[in-house]
């Protein structure tokens, strides 16, 4: 179930970093266009900068009074496009600016998940493999433990491991179950401890089995408790 969750969380980073990504790729390429755009424009005010100072010039070198007026009309219209530029350039010029503070600030977000992406793979590759190991370990002990006992004992224990929710071979200790905590009759609790067949709780059916050390064991915690 862990590794359920750690795979889903996995799964839910990598989904997110594509996503932003995505967004990243968009905002970049928006936030270039307008770049290129500026700068045509930058020279384009420039050209026409440089070409109004070159009339001005001209200007002042025409004696012709009509020669004059044509020129002057002509500066006139060039100022009037340049200005008109130099306004489309003013707003683009903020625009570019929000495009690429917009792009940092993604960048930036793209970076925090992306190394809690990557902090999540170290964790969970480390968890996922310690709990995998942890269940083969288990199912290892289980399957030796199965193969120990005769058929039909084998069969009873799948059957009491599957009721059980996985427990089903418990410690007797001091003539209880450890698995329900019922006692164990007296008789059934001295053919346990000789050992030489199976033997299930009356109570809860699981499988019983004790340990020399274990009477002395509880009465050691009883004693320090
Ligand atoms: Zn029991």
């Amino acid at each position: 179930m862990e590794i359920e969750e750690i795979e889903r969380r996995s799964a839910e980073l990598a989904n997110e970093l594509q996503t932003k990504r995505t967004h990243l790729d968009t905002a970049r390429a928006d936030a270039e266009s307008l770049g290129v755009r500026r700068r045509e424009l930058e020279a384009l005010v420039q050209e026409e900068e440089r070409r109004l100072k070159e009339r001005r010039m001209r200007l002042t070198r025409i004696r012709n009074d009509r020669e004059q007026e044509a020129a002057r009309r002509e500066i006139d219209g060039l100022k009037e496009l340049t200005s008109h530029h130099e306004e489309e350039l003013l707003t683009l010029m903020e625009q570019t600016e929000a495009a690429d503070g917009g792009v940092r600030a993604l960048d930036a977000e793209f970076q925090t998940l992306d190394e809690q992406s990557r902090s999540h793979q170290a964790a969970s590759a480390g968890r996922a493999d310690q709990l995998r190991g942890e269940i083969e370990a288990d199912r290892g002990e289980r399957e030796q433990v199965a193969g120990l006992l005769g058929d039909s004992i084998r069969r009873r224990y799948e059957q009491i491991f599957a009721r059980r929710g996985g427990l089903a071979v418990v410690e007797m200790r001091k003539d209880i179950c450890l698995g329900c905590h019922m006692s164990v009759p007296p008789q059934l609790a001295n053919e346990i401890r000789k050992g030489q067949s199976v033997h299930t709780c009356p109570s809860c059916h699981r499988i019983l089995f004790w340990r020399v050390d274990s009477d002395e064991a509880a009465t050691k915690e009883a004693k320090q408790a």
